[in-house]
């Protein structure tokens, strides 16, 4: 428990009551009416515009430099509004959206397989058990097209094929080629024409950037989001900034399972503080574990790396048909092997969906047919596919995560299988938001994986980067307007009370969490945390199971606020 009368305890039960009285909030989706492929048309032109000239007069914090989070700073900022772009990061280029590998789909049909608007919303809404949005979903599946077109005028370095068309791959739980890459590094380039994009703004004055500076709370004034308190991660000083509006664009929570596929500075800090000053969460139980990753090697590994999907177009997933010896790390290609997806169809192959393909995975390592040293891996082999296609086309298309692969476990896969394995990935829920991505608290919109995500219970893939550049190049810059045309924004500044009183709460705060003075190290803490996570609420979930992590968390949480070791004093 915490103690009676700490400041601390005292913030954490007042938002606790704030939070129980917000339980009560109606949802209001704000979907338009009509027939579903007409509802953003019709939703664009019903929404209010600010004339040219009355733009600067408007401020928008905008938190977040990934893929959405530039993206709405560097249009809204072309607007001719003032925007404040926040990052924890030393540059808009460290964001984790430089991650991702795999790609981004649009419905372009380029292929002539059979694609359409239709079948990627129909595509997504069954990826997402049947639970997204669909008038938002249909919303993306419509924005897709204008992404790419977005991106190749940006001069993002698309795969092209022979003839110079851009090129397209298939990812799993789909039937035609509709994702766009760039090798193994789609996020990172997308994320450069972003960039671009931003730092054109940054030039023209519109948009000032706020690096190393991480938000520790939201500040509301008159119900209405107002601002923000952030902490400058170079001098420590706290600093408080008002605005007409602010932008979440911060990120998935995957690092609450401590080993996820998540860089460690990706936390949850500014989705978690706006939840607690009332912004609802949606779906927070929806996590999406990948199938394709490098198997745990440590007990003391922090992270785990994430193998592009995309193999699984020309790799071959298989484990001993027996149970595994531990000793043997290597198991030869002659021994008699089983194709693990056991739920396989003709339709979809290698590339069944990621929540089935992780399943499968887990239950036959569970069986003790796991290959690696802790037995928690199955091959995925190009054996086959360097014998058919070669081995020069093979490093073409997949190259550099072959070095990846290479460089961390010191195996070469273009001579014996990789090992692969699932681990959390990609956080579906987030802050709730309505069709024109606001939350529950007026004036907070939030963006990509900071929110609920249109998807849902997405088992997809290159899902969530077409969500994010949806939000921030082609959402946001219209409904954000809309909201400051039509609500009536008093003038406020730092000097308001509701700044002064959340800024207090944050440097008291901070004083209680340097102050305990126990013995363990924040990332134990982390550790045990992500264990009770990945064992009781990962890939297997059990009423049994939930209800012993909902009994340990508050345990843990406890021993926290008495035990939690300040960095800074080694032992
Ligand atoms: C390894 C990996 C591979 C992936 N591959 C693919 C793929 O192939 N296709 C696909 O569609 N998706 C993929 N994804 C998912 C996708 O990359 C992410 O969902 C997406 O890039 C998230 O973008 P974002 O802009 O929402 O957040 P991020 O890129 O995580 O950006 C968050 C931003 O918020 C800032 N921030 C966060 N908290 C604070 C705070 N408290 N204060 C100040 N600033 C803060 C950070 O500095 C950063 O600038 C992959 C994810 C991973 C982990």
């Amino acid at each position: 428990m915490l103690e009676a009368n700490t400041p601390s305890a005292q913030i954490e039960r007042q938002s606790d009551k704030d939070f129980e009285a917000k339980e009560s909030t109606v949802l209001e989706a704000r979907i338009p009416s009509g027939p579903i492929e007409q509802q953003w048309d019709k939703c664009r032109f019903d929404m209010k515009l600010v004339n040219p000239a009355n733009r600067r007069k408007h401020s928008i914090i905008v938190v977040g430099a990934g893929l959405a989070g530039a993206a709405a700073a560097a249009t809204l900022g072309q607007q001719g509004y003032h925007v404040h772009c926040f990052s924890y990061h030393d540059t808009p280029r460290r964001a984790h959206s430089i991650a991702a590998q795999g790609g981004i789909n649009a419905a372009k049909n380029y292929r002539n397989d059979g694609d359409s608007i239709f079948r990627l919303f129909k595509d997504t809404v069954k990826g997402g058990d049947y639970r997204a949005r669909e008038a938002n979903v249909y919303r993306l599946a419509q924005i897709s097209l204008n992404i790419i077109d977005q991106c190749v005028a940006q001069g993002v370095p698309f795969a092209r094929e022979y003839g110079g068309l851009l090129d397209n791959r298939s990812f799993g739980g789909v039937q035609v080629s509709r994702t766009f890459y760039a090798r193994g590094q789609t996020g990172q380039q997308l994320l450069l024409g972003a960039y671009q994009a931003l730092e054109e703004q940054v030039a023209a004055g519109t948009v000032t950037m706020h690096i190393r500076s991480e938000l520790l709370d939201v500040v509301i004034v008159n119900g209405r989001a107002r601002g923000i308190v952030t902490r400058d991660l170079v001098t420590g000083d706290i600093e408080c900034h008002a605005a007409d509006v602010v932008v979440l664009a911060t990120g998935g929570y995957s690092n609450v399972f401590y080993l996820s596929t998540n860089a460690k500075a990706s936390n949850c800090t500014a989705i978690w503080r706006a939840h607690r000053r009332g912004a609802l969460f949606g779906n927070p139980c929806f996590t999406q574990i990948h199938p394709t990753c490098i198997p745990l090697s440590s007990e003391h590994q922090s992270k785990l790396t994430l193998m592009s999907e995309s193999l699984r177009n020309d790799g071959r997933v298989w484990v001993p048909k027996k149970r595994v010896k531990r000793a043997l790390q290597t198991i030869s290609r002659k021994t008699s092997a089983t194709t693990i997806w056991r739920t396989a169809t003709r339709s979809f192959g290698n590339l069944v969906p990621r929540d089935v393909a992780s399943r499968n995975a887990k239950e036959v390592c569970d069986e003790g047919r796991g290959v690696g040293p802790h037995g928690q891996g199955v091959y995925l082999d190009f054996a086959d596919a360097i014998h058919r296609l070669g081995l020069e086309t093979v490093r073409e298309k997949y190259g550099n995560l072959f070095e990846i692969y290479q460089r961390i476990t010191d195996e070469d896969a273009y001579t014996v299988p990789m090992r692969i394995y699932p681990a959390p990935h990609y956080t579906m829920g987030g802050l709730w938001v309505d069709y024109h991505l606001m939350s529950t608290i007026p004036g907070l919109f939030v963006g990509g994986e900071a929110n609920f995500s249109d998807h849902g219970a997405n088992r997809l893939g290159a899902s969530a980067l077409m969500q994010g550049l949806a939000d921030g190049y082609f959402v946001l810059p219209y409904t954000v307007p809309d909201y400051i045309a039509s609500t009536k924004l008093d003038p406020v500044d730092v000097s308001h009370p509701e700044f002064t009183s959340a800024e207090a709460e944050v440097k008291d705060r901070i004083k209680k969490l340097v102050g305990i003075n126990g013995k363990r190290s924040p990332d134990s803490f982390h550790k045990e945390l992500g264990k009770i996570m990945w064992d009781n609420c990962g890939m297997a979930r059990s009423d049994a199971g939930l209800r012993k992590a909902l009994a340990r968390i508050p345990e843990l949480r406890d021993e926290f606020w008495h035990n939690l070791r300040d960095r800074r004093r080694r032992r």
